[in-house]
């Protein structure tokens, strides 16, 4: 378990008010559109900028950043515009050239955090630089692909151990397979719990890598600005639809501007306060919650074609009460009344002998299990 003593001389790593705003493009792609998207932030009163250099791809062949020749444009971009400039680092080489850059605040992605042997080498090669230099490098970590609280925290405590000071984390939501209404999905007591255990961490939120969608990051923003995070990054570029990664999810420089000042900050905390916190909780689950249920509806009608196509009876009823018991007793485990888990197990296959049915008759008004002892096969 972490002990908060091992994170007592944490040192602040934004001098800005919270919440504190980083915006800038996913990648820096050229000169130009580096410091064109730059300036018009800095316009906008942002005084953090983020472009990714090195950016880890799932698949090859898609853009994976310009590499070290785009250090020097976020130089230039510190000295035209006065906002800090941070990039994305996953090994020594990367954190040695963008320090020989100038540029001493950095983040570890995702995919870096869930690798502790990445994440050893980079604090190995901190704890190896001279104090002065340690003292001025920044490292904010974004959570790990997969949720694990533990891994984490460990990524942070690897870079502690190693002399860095001025941390943060970065909450970006979580790889799930299949389609979600997020890109990925946010699990908000995750972080809400890393800021429980370590409250002096400074927590920014991702709303842009966590919806995936330009319009979902006002509704994301205002969610983590509710739940007391420090601050906000989101992905901005002078020309969304023509980025070479995550177009979908950047706005405009002034499209982030109308997005922040549609954001109301939270009064002091208070009993409604933490109401709404879980509220939001709610909502979301029953987000996911509506996102399951479609996806089961799906499942059923493709066994519903089957059956049609292979000449299957759709009458299956000791399946229904296998899975029935199976799923109370799954229930039960997890606290859930069993005659609530029978209800709702009912309706919902109820529902799902609905969509099979109308797949042969091709109407929706069809009679139902109940009625005429039919029971789908799933
Ligand atoms: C990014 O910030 O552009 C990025 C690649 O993020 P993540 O590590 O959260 O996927
Ligand atoms: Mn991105």
């Amino acid at each position: 378990m972490t002990s908060m003593i091992e994170f007592k001389e944490l040192i602040p790593i934004f001098d800005a008010e919270s919440p504190v705003i980083i915006a800038g493009p996913c990648s820096a792609e050229s000169r130009a559109q580096t410091l064109r998207t730059a300036e018009e932030l800095a316009s906008a009163g942002i005084r953090y900028f983020r472009a990714g250099v090195w950016k880890p791809r799932t698949r090859p062949g898609s853009f994976e950043g310009v590499g070290a020749k785009a250090l020097p444009w976020l130089a230039e971009v510190r000295e035209k515009t006065g906002m800090t400039p941070m990039t994305e680092i996953a090994s020594p080489a990367h954190l040695r050239n963008a320090l020989r850059a100038g540029i001493f605040t950095v983040w570890i992605g995702a995919r870096t955090t869930a690798n502790p042997f990445a994440v050893q080498e980079i604090a190995d090669f901190i704890s190896s630089l001279p104090q002065g230099e340690k003292d001025r490098i920044g490292v904010l970590v974004k959570n790990p692909v997969n949720p694990d609280l533990e891994l984490w925290i460990g990524a942070l405590q690897r870079l502690y151990r190693a002399g860095v000071r001025r941390l943060g984390a970065i909450h970006r939501g979580f790889s799930a397979y299949g389609s979600h209404l997020y890109r990925n999905v946010p699990e908000w007591r995750i972080p809400i719990e890393l800021k429980r255990r370590i409250p002096s961490l400074p927590l920014i939120c991702d709303p842009s890598h966590i919806g995936g969608r330009r319009d979902l990051i006002g509704k994301i923003s205002q969610q983590a600005l509710d739940m007391r995070f420090d601050g906000l990054i989101i992905e901005s570029h002078s020309d969304p639809d023509c980025a070479l990664s995550d177009s979908a999810q950047q706005v405009t420089p002034s499209e982030l501007s109308s997005i922040l000042s549609s954001l109301r900050s939270s009064p002091e905390s208070t009993a409604e306060d933490s109401l709404r916190v879980y509220r939001e909780e709610i909502d979301i689950i029953d987000e996911e919650l509506v996102t399951l249920l479609s996806r089961r509806m799906d499942v059923a009608r493709r066994i519903g074609s089957l059956k049609i196509r292979e000449g299957v009876s759709v009458v299956q009823p000791g399946r229904y009460s296998m899975l029935m018991e199976r799923r109370v007793a799954d229930g039960e485990r997890l606290g859930l009344c069993p005659d609530f888990m029978r209800r709702i197990l009912g309706v919902i296959h109820e529902e799902s002998v609905r969509q099979q049915l109308s797949l042969r008759s091709n109407e929706c008004e069809t009679d139902i299990a109940g009625d005429n002892g039919v029971t789908e096969d799933n």
